[in-house]
């Protein structure tokens, strides 16, 4: 026990251990009086993390947990304001805060390097959780509401309105949600997980506000909760806060706990419909084999199954995913693999885009498939790999995506409610030293593939089927079900309804007092950015047109290299071509060997090998860009060698003669693409109402935008002439790339970087000649546009001229969009719109100014919304407040920390695009130097009398209810 373990009074320490790997001192405490938990991972960082979660287990599928966790954040015993969750955000400097529904707990983190910051957060999130005040309007704007679609206008349609309400539609318009969701709850019959915790859109109507109270009050409670925290506060420190401000008003509660699924003996078989938007087409079914996989006894047994799983599903040589990938039936199901269903956990295996008539043989293909690889057990060679890959994954140190500490706390509260030993969870070395006793036994791996998975009847085959009139179906059932109900209600009922939503407007435009919650000052953001940059070494001195930038990082013994070239001048045909050839570059063969051969190698030797594109706009010209071809691999120190000359084989000489191949990867991301914009629907509406304005937004629109996709979804795939030419076309591209003078980041350890940069000098010896690059792309046509789908919500986007970085009056407008979140469009989008979410932000990229919305139920309105926007800030004048408030936003956007590595690619990028240091901190301090005058004199400048171009992703049906006008019209 150090300093930073010791207990506070009220507390129990009940063990502690270190952990040198992760640089954590793991304790574990418990409340004497309640019994409430707290894990704190003791660490350097200052960057400190917070999270309390609670075991959360919903007997319906009426979204209570979520909808709940979304209510508790609307105001408190000591913060009685509509809004604090969101107007906290504007008064800190956070690099992290969110809220987190999972299958069978609830959790409320937050990060923060600022001290003060974190004792202020910590204030509302306790409070929050352990004294919410749970409004009844709160749960119907939050969850759901029926209300006329004019408000206060009793002859208008009934609607049901809510927030979760319209994000669960957006969620489950995806396919893989739905296969993911009826996969649980055709497997688990007996326990929370048969249940969709985020809500199934037509059941959530049925939650009443009692039930919502009475699943708050049994689950919100100390004795219920854990505490975990991560960070170079003392846990004194935070228990003394947990007792002051909540313990210390609670006795013993009861514990919530998750039963284990009772065990079935005998396979189930099930087909059902799902939403698709053309049925006509009968490869587009979805079928998966999905087993209950029973608790394993012990951590080696349960890294036995991962073990396993990589054997089984890591790569495209892994048997069973070859089988797959290679029968002809389709392409591999997403739901592939071994996965943690909370404290429960299934495997799967399937197709998707298959077709219902091959059902019987894609089962029987699965099942001899497993039952062949046990029979011949597995090769040291891939067991190595797997136990490799196990490794890789514990020693990375991410937090690029959240903060690593936050990943660490995760992990740590999981295994608590599993009630597994949190050690364990974090460092799984241990485990992996019995797990490695376990395997001198050849039959282990076999007999856990037996045991878990061949011999399990606890087994589910699962067929979903496209009904392209199923959304239609679920619209039309619910308009009836609204107007029946509305023929019913009596004229009181009316009144009811009708005054309900008066209430809800009122409430939505009362100010709150804002001086109700703590705040951080603009004195408390640091001079200097926080930005550290990692020490750079440089060496232009490699042979003939390459050069090298290497990152002196602490990496915990992984090292990071990426060969990078400018991407060449390109014809309009090659730009639609240029992703999917990035994407198939690295899982092709290459030189003699086929792409079996180097799938394993990659798996046996890299963590990852990927490539990709990377665009900017252009430094200086008002239409230029800076777009770069990469690719990247890292792997353990010791493997520097493997992974140079795989980079170097794959980069140089990759197979696109493999015609087979790239029609499997070809119908794999066309798939993935479809999927996807359901799930970004706004950024791809954004992308189509920007494309006009700059090369930037046109680039993307032809390689990964709604163009592409609309491309990608029309092409003739029937015969191989498609395919073989498409392969010519990628070798072509490939050519015109790798005679690109090349540009190499590595990143890793200071004492091995002289030796790897003599490495990558022997190694990359091929002449380089050309020197083009992707000057401009042509813009698209100013255009309104509609983008049909199936989808049973919307998106939309609006984007208006704007400037690019260099503009003095870019800061301004960066302060505007924020600005206009928090005072407008939140109100107007969420809160009143019902979208799941919705803004503005000055995009320099594109010198535009976009407007999204997220999961809308709106088309026509929002559109207004965005104008009525417009409208505001042109007329409005400001106050310090709002300036302070969208300048610590942003602040707090701009020192966000990555993870080692990110921050060296980061550095690395930002020289590639000619982005200085210098240049970024006057941008940082244009910002802070905006003073009140300016942001009138912008706001005036810019949203005056201007039209937009406006961008919706809808279906067909909602767009024809709305009759917009001027919109030209794609469907995918
Ligand atoms: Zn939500």
């Amino acid at each position: 026990m150090t300093n930073a373990t010791t207990p506070y009074t009220s507390f129990d320490l009940i063990k502690t251990s270190t952990i040198d790997s992760l640089g954590v001192e793991v304790a574990e405490y418990k409340h004497r009086k309640t019994g409430a938990r707290h894990i704190h991972l003791a660490s350097e960082k200052k960057e400190n993390v917070f999270l309390v979660g609670l075991p959360t287990m919903p007997k319906e599928s009426s979204g209570v947990a979520h909808i709940l966790e979304h209510t508790v954040l609307c105001g408190s015993e000591k913060y009685p304001v509509r809004d604090p969750f969101f107007m906290m955000m504007r008064r800190s400097l956070s690099t992290f805060m969110n809220a987190f529904t999972s299958s069978d707990w609830t959790a409320y983190p937050f990060a923060t390097e600022n001290k003060k910051d974190f004792q202020n957060l910590l204030s509302v999130y306790i409070d929050a959780v352990f004294f919410s005040r749970l409004d009844p309007l709160d749960f119907a704007q939050e969850g759901h509401r029926l209300e006329f679609s004019e408000g206060e206008n009793p002859e208008s349609p009934l609607e049901i309105k809510g927030v979760v309400y319209n994000e669960m539609k957006g969620a489950m318009s995806s396919p893989v949600s739905q296969l993911y969701q009826r996969l649980k709850r055709h497997l688990f019959s007996t326990t929370t997980y048969h249940f969709n915790s985020g809500g199934e859109p037509d059941v959530i109507p049925s939650l009443s506000y009692d039930a919502l109270m009475a699943f708050y009050k049994q689950h919100y409670h100390p004795t219920n909760a854990l505490f975990c925290t991560f960070g170079d506060i003392p846990a004194a420190e935070h228990q003394k806060n947990f007792e002051d401000q909540c313990l210390n008003r609670f006795e013993e509660g009861m514990h919530v706990s998750a039963p284990v699924e009772v065990r079935r003996f005998a396979p189930a078989s099930i087909a059902e419909a799902y939403a698709a938007s053309d049925s006509e087409d009968e490869k587009q079914c979805h079928f998966v084999l999905g087993w209950h996989i029973e608790e394993p006894n012990d951590i080696a047994d349960e890294l036995g199954m991962d073990l396993l799983n990589t054997q089984l599903t890591g790569s495209s040589a892994s048997p069973l995913r070859k089988a797959i990938e290679t029968a002809g039936f389709g392409s591999p199901s997403p739901l592939t693999g071994y996965m943690g269903v909370g404290r429960e956990s299934m495997f799967g295996a399937g197709f998707q885009g298959c077709s219902a008539d091959d059902k019987e043989a894609m089962q029987a293909l699965i099942l001899k498939t497993l039952e062949d690889i046990a029979e011949q057990g597995f090769e040291q060679d891939d067991i190595d790999a797997g136990l490799f890959q196990l490794e890789l994954h514990q020693k990375q140190i991410t937090g690029s995506r959240q903060p690593y500490g936050l990943e660490l706390a995760l992990d740590a509260m999981s295994a608590h409610f599993y009630k597994r030993p949190v050690t364990d969870a974090l460092d799984i070395g241990p485990g992996i030293e019995l797990l490695k006793e376990r395997l001198k036994d050849p039959q282990y791996l076999p007999n856990l593939l037996r045991k878990n998975i061949i011999n399990n009847q606890h087994r589910v085959d699962l067929l979903l089927y496209p009904d392209a009139e199923l959304t239609q179906k679920q619209e039309a059932h619910e308009k009836a079900t609204m107007a029946a109900l509305k023929a019913k209600l009596s004229e009181d009922e009316k009144q009811e309804l009708v005054k309900q939503a008066k209430a809800l407007s009122e409430r939505q435009a009362a100010e709150d007092d804002p001086n109700i919650l703590p705040k951080l000052e603009l004195t408390d953001i640091p001079k200097d950015m926080t930005f550290v940059s990692p020490s750079k070494k440089s060496n232009p001195a490699l042979k003939n047109k390459r050069a090298v930038t290497a990152f002196d990082t602490k990496t915990n013994g992984i090292s990071y290299l990426q060969v990078t070239t400018k991407l060449p001048k390109l014809s309009q045909e090659e730009l639609l071509d240029i992703n999917l050839m990035h994407s198939f570059w690295t899982e092709v063969g290459a030189q003699d060997k086929d792409y079996l051969h180097m799938q394993q190698a990659q798996f046996g030797q890299t963590g990852y090998l990927t490539a990709g594109i990377n665009v900017r706009s252009g430094a200086d010209d008002t239409n230029e860009l800076s777009a770069f071809s990469i690719m990247r691999a890292n792997t353990l120190d010791a493997r520097f060698d493997q992974m140079n000359e795989l980079l170097h084989q794959q980069f140089m000489s990759p197979r696109f003669d493999e015609i087979s191949r790239i029609k499997e990867l070809y119908l794999l991301k066309r798939q993935r693409f479809l999927q996807s914009i359901t799930q970004s629907g706004h950024s791809y509406a954004m992308n189509a109402a920007n494309a006009c304005f700059h090369s930037y937004g046109s680039l993307e629109m032809s390689l990964s935008g709604l163009e592409f996709i609309k491309r990608l979804n029309a092409d003739k795939i029937d015969d191989d002439s498609f395919f073989e030419a498409k392969a010519q076309a990628y070798s072509k591209l490939h050519q015109k790339i790798i005679t690109q003078p090349q540009h190499f980041c590595l990143v890793g350890d200071d004492a091995e970087l002289d030796a790897w940069i003599q490495k990558l000098e022997s190694k990359w010896n091929e002449p380089v000649s050309t020197d083009t690059r992707l000057a401009t792309v042509d813009l698209s046509q100013q255009q309104h546009q509609a983008w049909l789908t199936s989808t049973q919500i919307n998106f939309c986007a609006m984007s208006i001229p704007a400037v690019d970085r260099h503009h003095p009056d870019t800061a301004a407008l960066n302060l505007l969009a924020t600005i206009m979140n928090n005072e407008f469009l939140h109100t107007a989008l969420r809160e009143k719109g019902g979208a799941y979410g919705g803004g503005a932000r000055a995009n320099s990229h594109c010198k535009t100014f976009d407007f999204y919305s997220y999961r809308d139920p709106r088309l026509g309105q929002t559109f207004n919304d965005f104008e009525r926007a417009m409208e505001w800030v042109s007329n409005a004048s400001f106050n310090k407040k709002q300036l302070e408030e969208a300048t610590l936003s942003l602040m707090s956007d701009i020192d966000k920390p990555g993870s080692p590595s990110g921050e060296a690619f980061n550095e690395f990028y930002n020289l590639l695009h000619g982005r200085s240091l210098e240049e970024r901190i006057q941008h940082r301090q244009a910002i802070l130097d905006v003073t009140l005058e300016d942001l009138e004199r912008v706001s005036r400048t810019y949203f005056k009398d201007v039209q937009g171009i406006k961008a919706a992703v809808t279906n067909k049906s909602k767009y024809e209810t709305e009759k917009l006008e001027g919109f030209e019209i794609h469907t995918i």
